[in-house]
Parts: C-alpha cells; structure tokens; sequence
C-alpha cells in the first residue's frame, strides 16, 4: 500500500454525531460526512462539525489534519498518531451533549469519545474550545476533561 491509497471507512466514524442524534440513526457515508474536510480540504462551516471531522481523523490517525485544524498557539509540537501502536486508543463512538456558538468567532462543544486502550473501556468527557481564524476556518483551541 502507498501513502496515497489512503483506507477509508463506508460509514462514517463520527455517526453523525449531533446533540438530538438518536443511536439508532444510520450513519452518514464517510465521503458525504467527515471526507468532505479531511479528504477533500473543505473548511468545516462549524465547530460541530469540526469537532467531529477531528474525532474521525483520530479514528484513522490523520495527524495532519489534526494539526491543521488545532490553534497554533496550543498545538502540541509533537503531534503524531499511530493507529498501529500496541498501545493505541481504538475509538469506539462518539456522543454530541452539547454544542454552544458563543459569538462568530467562538464555539464550545461538549462530548463524550469512547475508546478502548490496555485492554479496558473509556470515556473521554470533554468540553473544547474552538476559535475560527482570520481564514475563517474553525479551529481546537483546548478543553476540559470532565470525570463524570
Ligand atoms: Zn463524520
């Protein structure tokens, strides 16, 4: 396999995630949902959405779309996933709890990624920050990890 011949999923790994998105609702095509950004270079029109486009580009370890789309005043220098580690998080699902635009240039979005590492199951609670750029592309800024 080349670099270019990139494996892709059918459905997409976000499911479509939204606040009122029942589970049970199919998923959208991968190319109609989180491809469109990560793929195809279409700015996402919000957080939400840009939310979601990240969680799938950690499901299929996208590390340049992941840093493309994090505020360079908080993007970690040594970014870089590796779906095939031993010791990497296999992303199970994610639920939308809440997604809040403050003003045009600032959103928060509440979720809940599930993943399994080391052999057990997680939950990763979250509430980011995103800011939209003078490029007026959305970007992560930072978040608080809920216990609960
Ligand atoms: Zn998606």
């Amino acid at each position: 396999m080349t670099a270019s011949a990139k494996q892709r999923p059918v459905e997409c790994p976000c499911g479509g995630a939204a606040p009122n998105r029942r589970n049970t609702d199919k998923p959208p095509r991968f190319s109609d949902c989180c491809g469109r950004y990560i793929d195809g270079g279409a700015a996402a029109p919000n957080a939400l959405e840009l939310m979601r486009s990240r969680y799938s580009a950690y499901v299929l370890g996208e590390s340049h779309y992941l840093r493309d789309t994090w505020a360079p005043q908080t993007c970690p220098a040594d970014l870089d996933i590796d779906i095939s580690a031993p010791d990497a998080p296999r992303w199970l699902g994610l639920q939308i709890k809440r997604f809040s635009p403050l003003d045009d240039t600032h959103a928060e979005v509440e979720f809940v990624a599930r993943y399994k590492a080391g052999g057990r199951a997680h939950r990763l609670h979250e509430c980011s920050r995103f800011t939209r750029g003078e490029d007026a592309r959305w970007r992560y800024v930072d978040g608080d990890v809920s216990d609960r």
